[in-house]
């Protein structure tokens, strides 16, 4: 089969480092991401299935790797040679479409008893992510054993599968696995009724984001910062009741909650910052805005930062990762997070963020429009898998 795959060498992956930093999204041209001719992957044992992509977003942390800029934490989670692609929609064997909901935890990998986490129904917080039946990996899309989206073959685990209904579109089913992420961001943060909630970054995370505040949290002001137009549009659309310039955030916190302001920073802020951005700007800026004791929600991935940690200490302000998903105590009723993604998709017409696709050899060109999406007036990049051939 035809497949993007990722492989294990140094000096391309340096490459990669340098060209992405030149220019975001260069990395695919010169690092280790290459078209091949490969194996499907093999079905592990009892309990899989052959899933055929139809449709395979391009996330941001796809983007780090192919820009040689993710974190070498990521070393001991992930198995080589690699197919990305974990935001997945396809097919199964009879015809039923399906979205893969990529998270290796114990179920998939056979480990019996399962961790704790996994108990609960949160293989986000897995502590087996390298161990069982299945080489390391923390998604389907870093691990040699299961194969990725950005193929026309892959195998999911029974656990991994969830039924597209009927009436949504692929474009809709896409948007399933980002738009899970942002809603299990937004629920971790603690309760949000009545609070004033700025949301950092409105690319894909930031206006699913949006979405999932008004939907799933009672918020009296969302506050969306966003750098263009198109994407100021979308967040007004999807529920922000503030809409601003990344200069204009101070004032905008400001406004929204009366604080007084302090040397180049509020002295009061926002209760809740959702920072999908990660970097040390953006980390920077949540520190400068948020209020005393209250929240950052991190759910842009981050590398290594180097951020003044000062204000955290100091403003006793609690810094909470979020990755992934899994089950979500804080909902009413408490749900899986894909159940509720599901329902946020089609309620919120999420289908939209999906901008472009391409096939699989204009693959470069599919990078460079990702890795550039916000400044070419696009949100979400997807390749579209329905016209490959099978084998
Ligand atoms: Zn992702
Ligand atoms: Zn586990």
């Amino acid at each position: 089969m035809r497949a993007l795959r990722f492989g294990h060498s140094l000096p391309r992956y340096a490459a990669a480092r340098v060209a992405g930093s030149l220019s975001p999204g260069l990395g695919a041209r010169v690092g280790p991401l290459k078209l091949a001719e490969i194996d499907e992957p093999e079905l592990p044992g009892p309990g899989w299935q052959r899933v055929r992509p139809r449709l395979a977003g391009i996330c941001g942390s796809d983007l780090s790797t192919i820009d040689g800029k993710s974190s070498r934490y990521f070393e001991p989670l992930v198995s080589f040679p690699f197919v990305p692609g974990h935001e997945v929609v396809g097919e199964l064997a009879g015809g039923e479409r399906v979205v893969i909901e990529p998270v290796l935890g114990c179920a998939v990998r056979g480990v019996d008893p399962p961790c704790g986490a996994c108990g609960q129904g949160r293989a986000d917080c897995c502590e087996r992510l390298a161990f069982g039946d299945l080489g390391a990996g923390m998604q389907t899309g870093y691990c040699s054993g299961t194969g990725g989206g950005w193929s026309t073959s892959l195998v999911a685990h029974d656990s991994q599968v969830h039924p597209v209904p009927e009436a949504m579109s692929d474009e809709a089913a896409v948007m399933v696995e980002p738009a899970a992420c942002a809603i299990h961001g937004v629920l971790g943060a603690g309760p949000l009724t009545g609070a004033t909630v700025l949301v950092l970054g409105a690319g894909t995370l930031g206006l699913c984001a949006v979405a999932a505040l008004r939907r799933y949290t009672g918020p009296a002001t969302v506050i969306a910062v966003a750098k263009y137009p198109e994407q100021r549009a979308l967040a007004a659309d999807l529920g922000a009741d503030v809409v601003v310039r990344p200069e204009e955030t101070r004032r905008a916190v400001r406004r929204a909650t009366g604080s007084l302001k302090l040397g180049d920073r509020l002295a009061g802020g926002a209760d809740v910052v959702v920072d999908c951005v990660g970097s040390a700007s953006s980390v920077a800026e949540d520190l400068a805005v948020v209020r005393p004791g209250g929240v950052v929600a991190l759910l842009g991935m981050p590398s290594v930062v180097s951020v003044d940690m000062t204000a955290l200490w100091q403003r006793q302000v609690t810094l909470r990762g979020s990755y992934a998903y899994g089950f979500e105590a804080a909902a009413d009723p408490p749900r899986r997070t894909f159940d509720l993604a599901f329902e946020l998709v089609a309620e919120a017409g999420l289908d939209r963020l999906v901008s472009a696709t391409y096939p699989l050899d204009r693959y470069r060109e599919a990078i460079d429009h990702a890795a550039n999406a916000g400044r070419r007036g696009a949100v979400k990049v997807v390749f579209d898998l329905r016209g490959e051939k099978r084998r």
